[in-house]
């Protein structure tokens, strides 16, 4: 008998060009227009059947991984198997390179990567619908690493429509020493604007027309991070890394998405190189990743 074939399938990570983040609603979220861009940092999700629920992860930042049922593969696993009546009799396998906690939604791209990855293994072809529900229920990031390429998040960012994007865009990515929790940036972010009176969030025209014609030098200008401040507030040392990159000639810089990771446009593949460099011997932090985007959502490889 040969061995159980298994399902591998690749997920990128997420920056958000656009984040804007509306007061706390009374049910403690935030109304948001959240641009997403999806960048070449992928992780791989491998599904092979098993007689229970298991995971394992693999990577650089693998110990800071759950191995439980709160790891969003296997809730997304739980999820999509109760749907269809099913036990969710899978081993999880996790490649993982994109940064734990880093504000590149790495989780969410998980919980998007299981789901494909069960729903081919156990044949169910569940419609696109429902797996974009199921991954609406895991997170409000989840959604979009099933998409990829880029979308418009309003609600808390689930609610999604596609974008067009006219060009490749150059990126790195600067990643920092431990992670960032999202609710304790949402909580500064409460902290920072109390008194304040923020505005609806909106998506800026001029930020979407700048992705539409592929406008490095348009984008750059736009980029915009709600958060950014509150992130530099429970993360000081965040900024060197900022001026580090800017100073290496990088476009714009941005914490990315709740961070601590930074994001830094640039030119071109070139410029990506030198700026990845400067990064990195400037001992502002851990490393420093060179990526492109739009990058395809959650996609299952050929089986090797
Ligand atoms: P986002 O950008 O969506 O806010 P993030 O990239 O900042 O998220 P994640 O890498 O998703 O953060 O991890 C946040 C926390 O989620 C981790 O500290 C971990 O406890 C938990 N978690 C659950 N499942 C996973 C997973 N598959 N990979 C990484 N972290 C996970």
């Amino acid at each position: 008998m040969t061995a159980p074939a298994g399902v591998t399938v690749r997920v990128p990570a997420k920056v958000n060009v656009q984040l804007a983040v509306g007061a706390a609603r009374p049910d403690g979220f935030h109304d948001l227009a959240n641009v997403f861009l999806a960048v070449s940092l992928y992780d791989e999700v491998t599904a092979t059947p098993a007689d229970e629920l298991t995971i394992t992860c693999e990577g650089p930042d693998a110990d800071k991984v759950p191995l439980d049922r709160t790891n969003l593969a296997a809730r997304a696993a739980e999820l999509l198997a109760a749907r269809h009546g099913i036990s969710p009799a899978v081993h999880l396998h996790i490649a993982k390179d994109i940064p734990v906690a880093g504000g590149m939604a790495g989780g969410s791209a998980d919980g998007a990567g299981a789901l494909l990855a069960c729903d081919a293994l156990w044949g169910l072809d569940t419609s696109r619908d429902v797996l974009l529900e199921i991954c609406a229920e895991l997170g409000s990031d989840v959604p979009f690493s099933l998409v990829g390429g880029a979308a418009l998040g309003i609600g808390r960012g689930e609610q999604l429509t596609g974008l067009p994007v006219g060009g490749a865009f150059h990126w790195v990515f600067a990643v920092a020493d431990g992670g960032l929790s999202t609710p304790a940036v949402y909580g500064e972010f409460d902290r920072l604007t109390e008194g304040v009176d923020v505005p609806e969030p909106t998506a800026s025209p001029v930020l979407l027309e700048a992705l539409r014609a592929g406008d490095t030098t348009a984008l750059a200008g736009a980029l915009a991070n709600d958060l950014q401040a509150a992130a530099l507030s429970l993360r000081p040392s965040l900024a060197a890394t900022l001026t580090a990159g800017t100073e290496a000639g990088a476009l714009a810089a941005l914490v990315s998405g709740s961070g601590p990771t930074t994001a830094f446009l640039v030119k071109d593949a070139e410029a990506a190189e030198s700026v990845a460099a400067a990064l990195t011997a400037s001992g502002t932090c851990r490393t420093a990743r060179a990526a492109t985007s739009p990058a395809p959502g959650a996609t299952v490889l050929p089986s090797a």
